[in-house]
């Protein structure tokens, strides 16, 4: 390195990593280096125009914003400036010495399963997409600069600050900072180019770059020819201020890779101008992929509000509801005050009715694409469908539009998803209430006994897989006046249902009434510590025995959720549910009585609890007395 005085710093061991990726990455889309410092030089214009509605002195004389690309061909250096907020020593040292984000660890990851995923060049093209996405989406990009530059050095000085700084690194490992005299307002990259990257000297090459990605910067990029001329690049406007008419697809994609941080399209776009009490301009994203925080517990939206075209921040936690937090863009508001404070915004009643304009404007958009395009809105539903259903129980108003918009697999569904209205239509023309079997897999839920008896009879169970269920399920209690029922609680009401032809040959007699009321007396007193009943079940076919918890208690999955998530709950005895057509149920009821037989029943009936539990998915309490019955019983069975 050309200097070695100074402070040397090492990098965080993620961002040697990836400068080590970087250097001797094979991307093709290499001229994305371009657009990413063209971004963050865009943040720091954002930032000092925020700074300076309250310290107009730190603008100056030099107040009007932009960014400046300088080629030198003779140097092979390439400048990329900007008279933003700029950096401070400690700034430098944080901002381009490690990853920032809270996503680091996640980054690094994927960073790790896309280098695994192919070294061969016939790859590349592939690989390209990816790397380029990875880039953005996480917040590194300023080191995309080392895929096109042996050495990079940052001079920099921050609004308001006497002390300039230079920063230099060679991407290998470390990086100096010494002072820098005369430094300007702002920040100016030096990228000393690679002999395979000199194509990025060239102006037609650089306004081709800046066009392609950069266009929808809302302020002016300069791009300075050798004698000095200057010439803007850019349309130098905000894209969401220009008429919807004058925007392409590509235009909205590279806006959204810009604002989102996001690889892929907008599976969604929202252009609107609200006019009339209140007015505001938004650009909203709906994305084609789930962010990697998407269920971090702060659930905080990423929208940028903005007013007059003044950034003034992403963490405005009134202007999205949490349950649209999938959602990216901006806000850009004419009515609130350019000096509103961060703070006191959250309960600002203009906010409020923007958040509610918002809120109606995206969810009748949903509505529209679910019923356009299912399928795709299919894709939308895996994604973000579980935070959605949050809105069941958090936004009582909007209750009514988002229920539509629920999806549901089924029982026998297949892969479909089903919304309410399907599920409802199909229902049978006695079936009252819509039934629903909660757990966390659905494959597993097709397969528990509980469902066999609706299975049988042609009724559909609704799959209720993910934890937000058992939340919104309580709250909102009904659909079109149909309540929800879990079948896995309370006596079932199957019995008035006809089973289906194709189904009764397999459903075998069930023993006579008198045989099994004593074999159920038998099981009760057996049992008696560990449940609360024991009872004749319509609800199975194949199985001889399922749990299900009582009316009015809590519902079995529920209970493992809390119990999961450390309740301190009550014992919760379950209800024992015997098939009574079962072969298995029908030979003991026949037992009961005979000279003998009450150990071998007792035994059983032991059994019959322990099968239960195991078809839920819970251990066996007691593995050793288990496997004693279990053996015993066999060899009786073997032995007569
Ligand atoms: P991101 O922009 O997603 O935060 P980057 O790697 O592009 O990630 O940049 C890291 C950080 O470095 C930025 O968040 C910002 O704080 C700082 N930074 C980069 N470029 C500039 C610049 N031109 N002016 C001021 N700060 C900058
Ligand atoms: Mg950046």
């Amino acid at each position: 390195m050309a200097n070695t005085n100074g402070e040397r710093h090492a990098f965080q061991a993620e961002v040697s990593k990836l400068l080590g990726l970087m250097a001797n990455s094979l991307y093709r889309e290499k001229e994305i280096f371009l657009r990413e410092l063209i971004s963050n030089a865009s943040d720091a214009c954002d930032k000092l125009r925020y700074s300076a509605i309250t310290r107009p002195e730190l603008l100056g004389d030099d107040a009007a914003l932009a960014v400046t690309i300088t080629p030198d061909s003779k140097s092979g250096v390439l400048v990329v400036a900007d008279n933003g907020i700029g950096m401070n020593r400690q700034e430098l040292i944080d901002n381009l010495g490690t990853i920032a984000r809270s996503g680091t660890e996640a980054f690094v990851k994927q960073m790790a399963e896309t280098q695994d995923g192919g070294d061969g060049q016939d790859e590349q093209e592939g690989e390209d997409g990816l790397a380029a996405g990875l880039i953005g989406q996480f917040g590194v990009g300023f080191y995309s600069s080392f895929m096109v530059a042996k050495r990079v050095e940052v001079v920099t000085r921050r609004a308001g600050e006497a002390e300039g700084w230079r920063w230099r690194s060679d991407g290998s490992g470390s990086f100096s900072i010494t002072p820098e005299a005369d430094a300007a307002r702002g920040t100016r990259i030096e990228l000393h180019l690679r002999k395979d990257a000199r194509e990025f000297l060239e102006p037609l090459r650089v306004r081709t770059v800046v066009k392609a990605y950069s266009d929808h910067i809302g302020l002016p990029i300069w791009l300075e020819n050798e004698s000095g001329q200057k010439e803007m690049v850019n349309e130098g406007s905000a894209l969401w201020s220009r008429p919807k008419s004058e925007i392409d697809e590509t235009q909205y994609r590279e806006f959204y890779h810009h604002i989102a941080h996001m690889p892929g399209d907008p599976w969604h776009t929202i252009h609107l101008h609200a006019e009339g009490r209140i007015e505001y301009t938004a650009l909203l994203f709906v994305p084609d992929t789930k962010p990697f925080d998407l269920f971090d517990p702060i659930r905080k939206h990423r929208v940028r509000l903005y007013v007059r075209r003044v950034f003034i921040t992403d963490e405005c936690e009134g202007l999205i509801p949490p349950y649209l937090r999938f959602m990216r863009g901006v806000v850009d508001s004419s009515d609130l005050a350019l000096n509103v404070s961060r703070e006191t915004l959250q309960n600002d009643p203009i906010l409020a009715k923007i958040r509610t304009g918002l809120v109606k404007r995206i969810l009748s958009d949903l509505a529209k694409r679910a019923k356009k395009a299912p399928d795709a809105y299919a894709s939308f539903w895996e994604n973000f469908g579980a935070v959605l259903k949050e809105g069941l129980y958090e936004d009582a108003e909007q209750k009514d539009r988002l229920l539509p918009l629920v999806r549901f697999q089924s029982v026998s569904g297949g892969d479909r998803w089903l919304s309410l209205d399907e599920y409802v239509e199909a229902m049978p023309e006695q079936q009252e209430a819509i039934y629903y079997i909660s757990g966390d897999d659905p494959a597993a839920l097709r397969r528990s006994p509980q469902v066999e008896g609706f299975r049988a009879r042609g009724i559909d169970v609704l799959l209720m897989a993910d934890p937000v269920d058992q939340f919104w399920l309580p709250t909102v209690g009904a659909f079109k006046e149909k309540p929800f029922r879990s079948i896995t609680q309370g006596a079932s009401d199957l019995d008035s249902f006809p089973v289906r032809e194709d189904e009764k040959t397999e459903m075998a007699d069930a023993a006579p009434p008198g045989e099994m009321d004593k074999l159920i007396a038998l099981v009760k007193l057996t049992l008696a510590d560990t449940v609360k009943d024991v009872r004749t079940s319509g609800r199975l076919t194949d199985s001889p025995v399922c749990l299900v918890a009582d009316e009015g208690d809590l519902d079995m999955h529920l209970e493992r959720l809390l119990r999961q998530h450390n309740h301190e709950l009550p014992v919760q005895k379950r209800v024992l549910e015997i098939n009574p057509s079962h072969d298995l149920t029908r030979a003991l009821a026949r037992m009961v009585g005979q000279k003998g037989a009450t150990e071998a029943l007792e035994d059983a009936a032991h059994l019959l609890m322990d099968q239960a539990l195991i078809l839920e998915g819970e251990p066996v309490p007691d593995p050793t007395a288990f496997t004693k019955r279990l053996s015993g019983l066999v060899s009786r069975a073997l032995t007569e």
